[in-house]
Order: C-alpha cells, then sequence, then structure tokens
C-alpha cells in the first residue's frame, strides 16, 4: 500500500517539497497501525478483547507483526550483495533492534485495543502519535538537523531508542500492573528466597533465564530469585 501511495505523493508534490517529506514520517504509522486493527475483523476476536485481556491480544498482534517485519527486513537485506559475505554474528545490530520492535509494536497497539469500546478513533491516534514519535529520530537523523553529522545520529539515535524502549515497556507495564515498571514487564515480581518477601526486580542484577542475581529491598541481601507466580499477566 505505501509504495504507490508514496510514489503518487512524490509524483505531485515533487520529492523535496517540505509537504511531501513531513507526510513520509506519517505513513509507515498510518499503514501500520491500520495493519495490526486488521485481526479485529474476525468476530470472534473483536468479541473476546475485554479490559482484562487486551495487552495479551497487543502483545500477540505486536509480536506477529514484528516477525512479519522481520522476515522482510531480512529479505530485503539478503538481496545487497555487499551485505552477503558477512558473518551472522556481524547481524548483531538487526538482531537487538529486530527484537525491541516486538514490544515497540505491542506498545503501540495496545494504545488501539485499550480504547476499542467507544473511543476507537482516539485510541488508534493515539497509537499513531507514537509510533510516529518512535520514528521520528530516524528522520531527524536522515535530514542530519543541527548538522552532527552521522556517526553523531547514530549514538544519539541508539540511546533515543533504549529509553523509547523503556517507555514502551513501561506503557504495557502500567497497563497489565496498574503502575510504571518496564523491568517487572519483563521479569515479574521477585520473590525472595530469605525473607519471602516480594519485590520489583531491579534493573541491576545478573540474568539467567528465569533467575536473576538481585538484592531484596526488604532483607537487603543479595541472591538468586525466581518470579512469583502470577496469574494477572
Ligand atoms: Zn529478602
Amino acid at each position: 500500500m505505501r509504495v504507490p501511495l508514496d510514489s503518487w505523493l512524490a509524483a505531485s508534490l515533487g520529492s523535496s517539497n517540505a509537504t511531501y517529506t513531513s507526510l513520509k514520517t506519517l505513513s509507515a504509522p498510518l499503514t501500520e497501525e491500520t495493519a495490526k486493527l486488521l485481526p479485529l475483523l474476525v468476530p470472534a476476536i473483536f468479541r473476546d478483547i475485554r479490559s482484562e485481556n487486551f495487552v495479551r491480544y497487543a502483545l500477540a498482534i505486536g509480536a506477529g507483526f514484528a516477525v512479519g517485519e522481520m522476515w522482510f527486513v531480512a529479505d530485503q537485506i539478503a538481496g545487497l550483495t555487499q551485505i552477503a559475505s558477512l558473518s551472522f554474528y556481524q547481524f548483531g545490530g538487526y538482531a537487538t533492534e529486530r527484537l525491541m520492535t516486538c514490544v515497540f509494536h505491542s506498545a503501540f497497539v495496545s494504545i488501539s485495543l485499550w480504547c476499542l469500546r467507544g473511543r476507537i478513533a482516539f485510541g488508534f491516534a493515539g497509537a499513531v502519535a507514537l509510533h510516529w514519535l518512535g520514528n521520528f529520530p530516524v528522520f531527524l537523523m536522515k535530514w542530519d538537523v543541527g548538522g552532527f553529522g552521522s556517526t553523531a545520529w547514530t549514538i544519539l539515535l541508539q540511546c533515543f531508542l533504549l529509553l523509547y524502549f523503556f517507555v514502551a515497556a513501561g506503557l504495557l507495564a502500567v497497563f497489565t500492573f496498574g503502575r510504571f515498571a518496564p523491568v517487572r514487564f519483563f521479569y515479574g515480581r521477585r520473590d525472595c528466597p530469605e525473607c519471602h518477601g516480594e519485590y520489583d526486580p531491579p534493573l541491576m542484577a545478573f540474568n539467567f533465564g528465569r533467575s536473576r542475581y538481585d538484592r531484596c529491598p526488604h532483607c537487603q541481601r543479595w541472591h538468586w530469585s525466581m518470579p512469583v507466580q502470577e496469574s494477572s499477566l
């Protein structure tokens, strides 16, 4: 959908036109957020989405969309001869970025689903706005705003993405637990093996799958903690 629309706009406005370049930043958020609502055309899915389970649907739709996008991007870069000779471990940037988009896409669509009953236009606008804000620094980099150069912009973009990743996970945590707890979104509440107190996972820890070596805020001791069994997620 996007390619024909984009070439039509470029032809009628001119590819260096300011209106065209501004509209171009909106094309991905508008088309992708619309595509992520297509599963709602299945009546059983539409009927089943409620305030108790919409985050699960957002995670399923977001991860599904991100996997499709991974495949699409992989297919595009597989055709580039200068990249074909690289080893698999040189695609670390691709892997990290694509895994982060699983959380981003889920967070964006969660706003649409949160407002599904009665305020869908409001929710859709929110999802598009958050998506647009996430992509916007990429355009700032392309336009080299401030004249920092591509190296400085690459670093700025990495910092922004990391921050946005915590915001996205935090939003999903607010929808699920009722408060901003991005680390809890990934690791769940922790159960202290010594004092049996429960706590939100601290940011600083060593991660080994489900267990983490972290510090309990109740007894102040470091130990291997496991997640509390929760039924709410
Ligand atoms: Zn403890």
